[in-house]
């Protein structure tokens, strides 16, 4: 699952000003003074400027644009202007982006989802120019009674030249109940309601190998543990959180009602609800990159040693992959045949991940070989889970010998406490293994 911000401020975009760009210029060259920096040597100043955190960098000023992408499914989080940084990269046919989803030449398909019609959240729509193609294909999921009618009516003929109705690709709606799970490619998808004015929703997306709560616009009046439990269940467990830090606790304090929170009551939340990483999100138009850098330090601060949550800034271009791309790579699967044997040899984690490669492959191999004597060579392998001896045991259904040799100690070990050794025939070497399987061989031809 691969997470990407493209717009994290909240309210209204809040570009950096030129004199700011100017201050953090003269901060950098007075720092690289200090620190002596080689101003000629282009690889000392990149090293230089990527230490400089916000100070050589901006949080971002388009306001609220997320994408989630589970393999070949693209799904945004809401329209703010952020989404028009995503449209061009969509529409760019040099792009990676736009060579994936091919809505520059009217193949596309998206998911949109919307937490509410607040104007960070659609002020962007206009220009998402995916949308002026014919043949894309957007399903929009959407919780209030009024979403067509609002979207429609930000691009009136009095303040927008091109009508919503103007739309050349296929817009479909789908509006959900408080609660409802939706399916999308395999992920499962469910809201709750935030305190907002005019309510607004979290999603939580589900995915095989990781988890996503996007709870932008919410505020936390109440702290109380039983008051927080259906944010805190919601939440559960989740590898990211992106959380409404629009306000410091202070103002969370005194401006209540307005439908906000902050980075530390986003941070207890997190904590007590299992999440991995905290990332702070919807961040005030008038907060500097300082500011929200300081928010930052505090909060892990405030975390002191916690090992969860971390946490992060939600930066404008932000990616991150989450879940289980790496136990997929950490395995590897090859054959060969040696005495009318099929061997396969196993090396690193077989995980849950894997044992459906694990099932295809010795399939395919006792097809290619056309034998029916099979032996595992495990001598590689790193780690076994109890997923991998199911796949095992089940396998040995599809041949006639299924014979297991090379076991580390912590690999016999696991086979031990699953009580599971006198499943299999298990020889030290692969030489016991081929005269043994051969000499039953001639037992059952005799
Ligand atoms: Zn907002
Ligand atoms: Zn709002």
């Amino acid at each position: 699952m691969q997470l990407k911000f493209w717009g994290v401020r909240g309210s209204i975009p809040s570009p950096t000003r030129p004199d700011q760009i100017q201050q953090k210029i003269v901060d950098a060259l007075l720092l690289a003074g200090r620190q002596n920096v080689d101003l000629s040597n282009p690889d000392a100043v990149r090293q230089f400027v990527d230490s400089l955190s916000f100070l050589g960098s901006t949080v971002g000023g388009n306001t609220t644009c997320i994408t989630v992408e589970l393999d070949d499914t693209l799904i945004i989080f809401d329209a703010g202007s952020g989404i028009r940084e995503l449209a061009e990269a969509l529409m760019d046919r040099n792009s990676e982006w736009a060579q994936k989803y091919r809505f520059y030449s009217g193949q596309g398909h998206a998911y949109l989802f919307f937490t509410h019609m607040h104007w960070d959240h659609i002020q962007g729509l206009p220009f998402f120019r995916p949308m002026n193609v014919a043949g894309n294909v957007f399903d929009i999921y959407y919780i209030h009674d009024y979403v067509p009618e609002v979207l429609a009516r930000q691009m009136q003929y009095e303040t927008f030249p091109l009508q919503f109705d103007q739309f050349a690709a296929v817009l479909n709606f789908h509006q959900l109940e408080v609660g409802q799970t939706v399916e999308v490619s395999g992920a499962y998808i469910t809201n709750t309601e935030l305190y907002h004015p005019g309510r607004a929703f979290a999603y939580r997306v589900e995915g095989d190998d990781a988890v996503v709560v996007i709870a932008t616009d919410g505020e936390y009046a109440r702290l109380d543990y039983a008051e927080t439990r259906r944010f805190r269940d919601f939440y559960a467990n989740a590898d990211v959180l992106v959380f409404d830090a629009m306000f410091s606790v202070r103002e969370s304090f005194i401006k209540e009602d307005w439908g906000h929170s902050s980075a530390l009551i986003g941070a207890d939340i997190a904590r007590s609800a299992g999440v991995k990483k905290l990332l702070l999100f919807h961040h005030d138009p008038t907060n500097t990159d300082e500011e929200i850098s300081r928010v930052l330090q505090e909060t892990q601060e405030y975390l002191g040693d916690a090992p969860y949550p971390e946490v992060m800034v939600a930066q404008e271009g932000l990616a991150l992959t989450l879940g289980a791309s790496e136990p997929n790579t950490d395995f590897f699967i090859d054959d060969y045949l040696e005495e009318g044997i099929v061997f396969i040899r196993l090396s690193g984690k077989f995980s849950p991940h894997v044992t459906e490669k694990f099932r295809k492959h010795l399939l395919t191999a006792v097809q290619k070989y056309n034998a029916d004597k099979v032996v595992l060579d495990m001598s590689s392998l790193s780690e076994l889970t109890i997923a991998g001896i199911r796949a095992m045991v089940d396998a040995r259904t599809q041949v006639l010998t299924l014979a297991l040799v090379g076991l580390p100690s912590r690999i016999h070990r696991v086979l031990e406490i699953s009580g599971t050794t006198d499943f299999f025939a298990i020889y030290e070497s692969k030489e016991a293994a081929l005269s043994a399987l051969n000499s039953s061989a001639l037992a059952n031809s005799g």
